[in-house]
């Protein structure tokens, strides 16, 4: 057994997911309680140049051709060994449907609990998680002496996890990845002919308080004015009034403008998660008491459509 914290590296297409440098900040905080190193491990193939960045003190590599897309069958089978062979203390995972699928998989097979949509960790080493769909905060001690975590963004900048000095990186022999029940057929690449609300410098984002699809108009007069793109919360995208690529939060896109502005939204944790790190947050609710203001650096007790069309207006002029 050791006071090691693993971070299992998350990454798509040659990229290092973003939760992954959030998960390694977090485990740097937890091993200042625990006493031990952070260790990434990063399974693939030829894709050892990905450790370049990482905030570790170590990094363990496997390298496998069945390791270079991601299948639950491959990677809990490529890291039932290491986990079991080291004991760290914790393993941390993206609690994201890549991260459960492998934590979840590695419970049942090595009998270890779990702590899911853990935010944060304590200066003493006890993990805060969000539950009840990101209501409640939960405090604990993790379970030992192997505890399992799924990491959710927003308790720590992915800055914070990456760094100039690359880590010492340890190749660990893949073991026999035959007879695999889980395959990948084809990657289908996302729609890209919509407009890309990742790159968006400004969003004017709007939520059921918009009310039906022809009052959007409004909001793309006023994205117009502004030359920015609108975006939406999950509600609006599932009534078919706005295509999926404009989706922002859990099931969606999470996006950083320098401004987002937000209609008509309560500013519930799935959608909160998008986009809690724009730079500014701006939240027009009729609702004073909608979550959004939490977030928001400004805000607006108002009715969208008496601000809408005088705010176009205004926009317009000022140009
Ligand atoms: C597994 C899972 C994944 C999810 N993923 C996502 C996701 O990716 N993205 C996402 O957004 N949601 C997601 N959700 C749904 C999420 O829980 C919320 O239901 C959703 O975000 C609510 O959207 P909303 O704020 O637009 O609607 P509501 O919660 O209905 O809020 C509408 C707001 O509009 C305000 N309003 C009404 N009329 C006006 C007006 N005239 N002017 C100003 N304000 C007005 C109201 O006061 C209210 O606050 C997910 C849920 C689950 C369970």
């Amino acid at each position: 057994m050791s006071q090691d914290i693993f971070v299992v590296i998350e990454h798509l297409r040659g990229e290092v997911a973003e939760i992954s440098y959030v998960m390694l900040a977090g485990a740097r905080q937890l091993s200042q309680s625990s006493g031990g190193n952070v260790t990434a491990i990063l399974l693939g193939h030829n894709a050892q140049g990905l450790t370049g960045n990482l905030a570790a003190d170590k990094a363990l590599y496997v390298d496998h051709a069945a390791l270079a897309e991601f299948t639950s069958d491959a990677y809990i089978t490529a890291l039932a060994g290491p986990i079991r062979e080291h004991a760290p203390r914790a393993v941390i995972f993206g609690h994201s449907s890549i991260g459960m699928d492998i934590a979840s998989g590695l419970s049942a097979k090595l009998g270890l609990p779990i702590v899911a949509s853990c935010r944060s960790f304590t200066a003493e080493g006890k993990f805060v998680s969000q539950i009840c769909g990101g209501k409640i905060m939960a405090e604990g001690d993790l379970p030992g002496p192997t505890a399992l975590v799924t990491m959710v963004p927003g308790g720590y900048k992915a800055e914070q996890g990456q760094s100039a000095q690359p880590p010492a990186v340890t190749t660990v022999p893949a073991p026999t990845l035959e007879g695999l029940r889980v395959a990948l057929k084809q990657y289908i690449e996302p729609d890209t002919s919509d407009v890309d609300i990742t790159k968006e410098a400004m969003l004017v984002s709007v939520g059921r308080g918009i009310q039906n699809k022809d009052n959007i108009g409004l909001a793309n007069e006023l994205a117009e004015a502004l030359g920015c793109a609108v975006s939406a919360s999950r509600p609006v995208v599932d009534q078919g009034w706005m295509p999926t690529t404009r989706l922002i939060g859990k099931s969606g896109k999470r996006v950083k403008p320098k401004i987002y502005l937000a209609l008509g939204i309560s500013g519930a944790p799935e959608h909160v998660e998008g986009m809690a790190d724009s730079n500014v947050i701006i939240a027009i609710n009729t609702d004073q008491n909608a979550p959004i203001f939490t977030v928001a650096k400004y805000g607006a007790t108002i009715d969208m459509f008496d601000l809408l069309p005088v705010l176009t207006e205004k926009v317009k002029q000022a140009k």
